[in-house]
């Protein structure tokens, strides 16, 4: 996924919002304001009631 040059100024995007369970700041998910990594989201999800559309 690094495809592009790392930004400087961008302040918002990725790599910003840390994980608020962990503290990672890779990949965290800002959507449904539950500002979690990918993984805390995917043992959360199910908790919050989201499900995984199969
Ligand atoms: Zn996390």
């Amino acid at each position: 996924m690094a495809k592009f040059k790392q930004p400087k100024q961008y302040r918002y995007g990725r790599g910003v919002q840390e994980c608020r369970r962990c503290g990672s700041r890779d990949a965290v998910i800002q959507a449904y304001g539950v500002y979690l990594c990918r993984q805390c989201f995917r043992e959360i999800a199910a908790t919050l009631g989201f499900r995984k559309y199969s």
